[in-house]
């Protein structure tokens, strides 16, 4: 494939987008780019640093000064802070409880599309996954899908992401922390989530992952072809 092809994946938290894009992109031979990690690791920044989650200014800056990265060769790839692995830091339940605020910041979401942009740009074909990523992003990817998934299934998966991660959760409580997180990133001004247009919408609840991405993948190769 000679030009760059992008393919995003936007959607709620809890409704598989992290699990359907890593498979799309092995099944496509595609980079996989997990933008809420990089929202993730600045809410690590505002802890690390002591700042307030709501204070864009400060957080952008210190973005900027100590750099947020992927190493590209692990599957999935590792989320780099300066030089520390927070892959598994990001995922920490205090993490999510800041994450939406920090992604509310203009300076944030501004300094995070740049980078998410120049990403894209190392990578002849990429699927990428978030809140904006076709809506604000990548307009111009070739499909842009949307996933849904019903609020009691979307609980189920997280609350078993966490505890295979070893993490002694409750479902009131991820059920919680998605609630809060969906309020913040529906009604925030600065790349809502919301379904991109020409989006193809896929609700994941009675559907395996396999399934789903065999649907996406017909449409992707589809799309492909057509280019
Ligand atoms: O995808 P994940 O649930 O890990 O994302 C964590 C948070 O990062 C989301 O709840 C949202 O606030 C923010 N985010 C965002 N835009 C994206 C990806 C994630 O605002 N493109």
């Amino acid at each position: 494939m000679a030009a760059r092809s992008i393919i995003t994946i936007d959607g709620a938290a809890g409704t598989g987008k992290s699990s359907v894009a890593q498979l799309l992109a092995k099944n496509i031979g595609a980079g996989c780019l997990d933008s809420g990690a990089m929202y993730r690791a600045v809410a690590v920044l505002a802890k690390d640093f002591d700042i307030d989650p709501k204070d864009g200014p400060a957080l952008a800056a210190k973005v900027n000064g100590v750099g947020i990265s992927f190493n590209w060769e692990n599957d999935p790839p590792t989320v780099m802070l300066g030089g520390r692995d927070v892959s598994a830091r990001i995922r920490e339940l205090d993490i999510s409880g800041i994450v939406s605020s920090v992604a509310k910041q203009p300076e944030v979401r501004a300094v995070l599309m740049d980078q998410q942009r120049i990403i894209a740009f190392t990578h002849p074909l990429l699927v990428t996954e978030g809140r904006d990523q076709g809506s604000v992003v990548f307009p111009e990817a070739v499909v842009r899908f949307f996933l849904e998934a019903d609020l009691e299934e979307r609980t189920k998966r997280r609350t078993k992401q966490l505890q295979e991660a070893g993490k002694d959760v409750h479902p009131d409580v991820v059920a919680e922390d998605i609630k809060n997180r969906d309020h913040i990133d529906t009604t925030r001004s600065d790349g809502p989530l919301i379904c991109p247009e020409g989006a193809v919408v896929i609700n994941t609840s009675h559907q395996s992952l396999e399934e789903v991405v065999c649907e996406m993948e017909r449409i992707v190769h589809d799309a492909l072809k057509l280019k």
